[in-house]
């Protein structure tokens, strides 16, 4: 272990107890990685603080000694946001799991930065309501990581990402001072620090009380898959929808690559010969839904639907959903190796996208699947090769990278909901002159003037340029496991 972690061993011992240190190294290797394996570092010391004052004395002493530290909640990030620093602190949030306030009458909760997505969810289901963000981890994700990466799920086209649903945190700073950014009510006066900190990757210190809103659970939920024949077709319809007015809680969509792959793995039943899917979620006042349903049903055929099956209850909603959430595992059934890539662009930007990833792909031989969130705009393309042919890998990340070129292009950005991390810090200068950069370093410097918190992530440093983007082989093992869907 380096110097000066050494040194600290007594005083973290002291702070977090002795099982709330990690140092032996079969231990510290299981926080190599988050959910990019591609990209590993083993931590040089791991704590486990139980409390808000635990993580301000285990930071207080790192601003003391310029010691790097690392927060970390369930390590599922795919842009490699929690990778360990080997001379730094990982400071975990595993212990740190109490839902601590249901606060019905006013559509609050406050958790601990520990607590799974889906907890709060399963908390607050008894009395009719939901936190909304639903990323696809949210089995496993943590609260906290979600804050940290400003998560977003399926159906965050109606609801907005994660920022849109905190309303407070307990924040401890990179010089282990404990504070407060916004509270329970509605807004805060001043900067928003609050905002600022919500996608913020863990460099401007550690959440560790997080307040959000709850929502009522809707009165009625209902489903539709529409089959087309062409991308174009269901983009053009996705594009009718919302020009109607009509705002689903979701828009999802696949292309034939996908479908077979879904088909082949968990045999979903689409309609065969289409060479796009479209799956359209509305919920709301149950009068609402019936009436928009329809609707959206209409422009789906005026568009050159094919097929269109609705599903009222939640297993006939269960079926439709099946293809769409087993395709990403399905696509690693079909590929030895596959990236995955996160783009956003502007949804009318969406068409002229798809068809140059299609050309990309013809041009290099290299395959692209497209699942995607199509109302957000949000691209998840999958680059799949074969890691054992020689120039494979180099190729599809080649394509991979000028994917995110294009969302560029296209008034986009590198990122939709997975966060920059190291894996995509070197596409930062792609986005952003040199001048955005360094006021965006003036920025963190006001949080973090020694540059000890999660350094290295986020803004580019020449090291990590040039390095490959995060490289998934089969399944992954949270999708394997059934703790996660892939979206
Ligand atoms: C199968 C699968 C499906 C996924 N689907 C989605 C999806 O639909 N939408 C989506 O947006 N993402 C998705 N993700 C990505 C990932 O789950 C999210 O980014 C999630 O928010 C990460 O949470 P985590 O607790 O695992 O964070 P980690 O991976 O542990 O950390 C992520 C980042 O948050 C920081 N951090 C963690 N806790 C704190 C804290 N308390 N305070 C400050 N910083 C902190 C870390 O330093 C790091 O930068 C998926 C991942 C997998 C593996």
């Amino acid at each position: 272990m380096p110097e000066p972690l050494h040194t600290l061993l007594p005083r973290l011992r002291a702070i977090c107890g002795e099982d709330g240190v990690i140092t032996d190294t079969a231990r510290r290797r299981t926080y190599e990685s988050d959910g990019i394996t591609y990209h590993a570092a083993l931590p040089g010391v791991v704590v486990l603080p139980t409390s808000t004052a635990q993580v301000a004395a285990v930071l207080g002493l790192c601003a003391e000694h310029g010691v790097p530290f690392v927060p970390r909640g369930a390590g599922t990030g795919l842009s490699a946001g929690a990778l360990p620093h080997t001379e730094g602190v990982l400071v975990v949030t595993s212990r740190m799991r109490s839902i601590l306030e249901i606060d019905i009458a006013n559509e609050r909760a406050v958790v601990q930065p520990g607590v799974a997505n889906l907890d709060i969810t399963r908390a607050a289901a008894p009395h009719g309501y939901y936190y909304a963000p639903d990323p696809s981890s949210q089995q496993v994700c943590s609260v906290g990581g979600n804050i940290a990466e400003n998560s977003g799920g399926a159906h965050c086209l109606k609801y907005g990402f994660t920022v849109n649903h905190v309303l407070g945190l307990e924040v401890v700073t990179p010089a282990g001072e404990v504070v407060r950014l916004g509270g329970k009510a509605a807004d805060a006066p001043g900067y928003d620090l609050l905002g600022a900190f919500i996608g913020s990757e863990g460099t401007l210190g550690v959440a560790t009380e997080i307040t959000v809103r709850l929502m009522r659970a809707p009165q009625k939920v209902r489903t539709l898959l529409a089959a087309f024949e062409t991308m174009d077709a269901g983009g053009a319809a996705v594009s009718a929808i919302i020009a109607a007015g009509v705002l689903p809680a979701a828009v999802e969509m696949m292309d034939a690559l996908s479908i077979e792959a879904a088909e082949a793995a968990v045999a979903c039943g689409y309609p065969s010969g289409a060479g796009a899917v479209l799956i359209v979620e509305l919920d709301g006042p149950a009068a609402d839904v019936d009436a928009q349903f329809e609707e959206v049903a209409a422009l789906c055929r005026a568009e050159g639907a094919f097929e269109i099956r609705t599903a009222s209850d939640a297993a006939e909603r269960a079926r439709i959903w099946k293809g769409r959430k087993s395709a990403f595992a399905a696509v690693g059934r079909i590929s030895p190796a596959y990236i995955v890539q996160d783009g956003v662009v502007p949804r009318t930007a969406l068409p002229e996208v798809l068809r140059r990833i299609a050309e990309l792909s013809a041009e290099s031989g290299i395959r692209v699947a497209n699942v995607f969130h199509a109302g957000d705009g949000n691209l998840h393309p999958l680059v799949l090769f074969d890691d054992a042919e020689p120039g494979a890998p180099e190729r599809a990340a080649e394509v991979s990278g000028a994917i995110l070129d294009l969302c560029i292009e296209h008034g986009g950005s590198i990122t939709g909901e997975h966060g920059v991390g190291v894996d995509k810090a070197c596409h930062m200068p792609e986005m952003f002159t040199p001048a955005d950069l360094e006021t965006m370093d003036l920025f963190r410097g006001a949080f973090d003037p020694a540059g000890i918190a999660n350094p290295e992530k986020l803004l580019p440093t020449p090291r990590l340029c040039g390095e490959r983007p995060g490289v998934r082989k089969g399944v992954h093992p949270l999708v394997e496991r059934g703790a996660a869907e892939q979206f």
